[in-house]
């Protein structure tokens, strides 16, 4: 577990999973641009060999007297093509209950994005059935990504990597009446709003975080690597949407330049998180200082 202070705000993080050791050349950027940011991008986001390595991992916060859960990963006993994600078994819970938060005390969870890794939790297998994980919860799907996904919405295109993952971990949790279907810019308490962030799916929202002057962004999947925050055209995996997603990418750099904004996307290793700042004509994702703790296993 590490953890992140933000004005008045506690944030944890809850580890899944971690895919260590990926080649940067992944990310398809030229030889030239990973040398001219090496000195931020190591140790933290260029490891040895030119690997990096992505964490699976929630958010939780606690704000203005609420707890709220930020894409709850993958999930345990699940089906996936991709054999790192198939039928999970990890100890998520156990690692979430160690933050001193209890899944009855959320009250709200918020996925920015509806691929496997962002809203598997939300529910859990129990007597055969796929139960809500947060009974005491408003789920907050934003409207645009809940009819991507919808078998029965006019935006519903499949995709492999996600099958089955709206009848185990959306469609439970709106039989239970724990949705809310909100819009793309929604108020959540008076430190958090969700605002759009299109591109990776079609509907992909942002939580932004403003407490004591201090701010903060939940990105989701705005961004794999803080390259493409350099580089926005650089792409990572599939994408509903590429070019909103440059396009979402570029404001993310101007708005985190203007506001001095700490950005927390979903699958940075420790520290997790980092600021923009120009350094001369170079833009640099420096990474956070005030994080503390580490991977938990
Ligand atoms: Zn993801």
């Amino acid at each position: 577990m590490s953890q992140i202070n933000i004005g008045s705000a506690q944030i944890r993080s809850v580890l899944e999973m971690a895919l260590t050791r990926r080649p940067i050349a992944y990310l398809a950027a030229e030889p030239a641009l990973i040398e001219a940011n090496r000195s931020w991008l190591a140790p933290h986001f260029l490891e040895e060999g030119d690997t990096w390595s992505l964490n699976f991992q929630t958010w939780v916060l606690q704000v203005d007297s609420k707890v709220v859960v930020v894409d709850p990963c993958t999930g345990n006993g699940r089906p996936h093509p991709i054999p790192q994600f198939d039928r999970l078994e990890t100890p998520y819970i156990e690692r979430f209950c160690a933050t001193g938060v209890r899944p009855e005390d959320v009250d709200y969870v918020f996925c920015t994005h509806m691929h496997h890794d962002h809203c598997g939790w939300n529910t859990q297998l129990r007597d055969g059935r796929w139960v809500p994980t947060f009974p005491n919860a408003r789920y907050l799907f934003v409207r645009r990504e809940y009819e991507r996904w919808d078998p029965n919405g006019a935006d519903y295109r499949a995709v492999d990597y996600n099958d089955g993952v709206y009848e185990r971990s959306i469609q439970p949790i709106v039989e239970a009446g724990l949705a809310d279907l909100v819009m793309d810019r929604h108020r959540v308490t008076p430190s958090l709003e969700i605002e759009p962030a299109h591109g990776h799916t079609l509907g992909h929202a942002m939580l932004s975080l403003q407490s004591e002057a201090q701010e903060a962004y939940f990105t989701g999947d705005v961004f794999h690597h803080p390259l493409q925050l350099i580089r926005p055209e650089l792409q990572f995996g599939d994408c509903d949407d590429l070019a909103q997603a440059i396009e979402t990418r570029r404001r993310l750099v101007a708005r985190g330049l203007e506001r001095e904004a700490l950005i927390i996307p979903a699958h940075l290793p420790f520290p997790h998180a980092g600021r923009l700042r120009r350094d001369g004509e170079t833009l640099v994702f420096a990474p956070a200082t005030g994080a503390t703790g580490s991977q938990p296993d």
